[in-house]
């Protein structure tokens, strides 16, 4: 399949996990892919660099960078159609035992480093009159032990879609969200092994999510054709969230 040709799709995070798998997807489908992450070295080892892969070192929380890191896509590939806000960090303990540090860590990488993405990409993909935006909720987006800051994120990270989503309708601009189950990546990885075993009895299908089963999704939400699709959140997760 190639309906991605000629479209330019932006991914923060993108240098390992579910960011790397979109990615992979989105290029295999004929996108050029613009990749950010503030880990330069996994970066750099990514998916080839060509002229259809664009790398950037980014951080997410810091606004200006992220105006420049858009404004460099549409001043040199001339549009920007679909933006992934991908990035996203963890720093899991119980409410009371969060510290400050902890909690804006969380809140400004997944939620505050989302809004500067979406809001830089706003102007231009309202010029052409088409745009799709895909954020990064979690199936712990309705209240998890352990993780008031994550949740917090995840939870904004809804409100903010829906209403991207109703501020675009009129421009041609979609805003959905992605509710990953457990997916085996590195942040899973880095899950304590009691935890993520009572937690992967718990799916009815009985087993952890690939990092493909979401770039599916993101194609899917991402695609010209799911125009009609906006404001919705989209759990993949194996049935754990029913
Ligand atoms: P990951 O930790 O494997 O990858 C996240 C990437 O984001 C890393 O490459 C990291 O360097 C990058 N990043 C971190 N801070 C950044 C910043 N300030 N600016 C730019 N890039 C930054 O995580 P993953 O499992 O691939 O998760 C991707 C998204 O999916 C996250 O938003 C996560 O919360 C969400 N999610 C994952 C799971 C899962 O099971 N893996 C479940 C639910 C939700």
């Amino acid at each position: 399949m190639n309906r991605y040709h000629g479209r330019v799709v932006a991914i923060t995070g993108g240098a390992q996990g579910l960011g790397l798998a979109m990615a992979t997807r989105f290029a295999a489908e004929g996108a050029t892919v613009a990749l950010a992450d503030v880990n330069g070295e996994a970066l750099a080892e990514a998916i080839a660099h060509d002229a259809k892969v664009r790398k950037e070192v980014v951080d997410v929380t810091d606004s200006a960078r992220v105006d420049a890191w858009i404004a460099g896509i549409t001043d040199d590939l001339g549009r920007l159609d679909v933006l992934v806000n991908n990035a996203g960090i963890i720093r899991d303990n119980r409410a009371e035992d969060i510290t400050d540090e902890d909690w804006r860590a969380v809140l400004d990488v997944s939620l505050t480093g989302s809004f500067h993405c979406a809001r830089a990409a706003f102007g231009p993909m309202k010029r052409q009159g088409y745009g799709r935006i895909v954020s990064f909720s979690s199936m712990s987006w309705r209240g998890n032990f352990g993780q008031a800051n994550y949740v917090a994120a995840k939870a904004g990270i809804v409100g903010l879609t829906r209403t991207l989503a109703l501020e675009g309708a009129r421009h041609g601009i979609t805003a959905n969200a992605i509710a990953p189950g457990l997916i085996e990546t590195p942040m899973l990885a880095s899950m304590n092994g009691p935890a993520r075993e009572k937690l992967t009895g718990k799916i009815p299908m009985r087993h952890t999510g690939r990092p493909e089963d979401i770039a599916e999704a993101a194609a899917f939400l991402a695609a010209e054709a799911a125009g009609y699709i906006t404001g919705v959140v989209l759990d993949v997760d194996g049935g754990i969230s029913i």
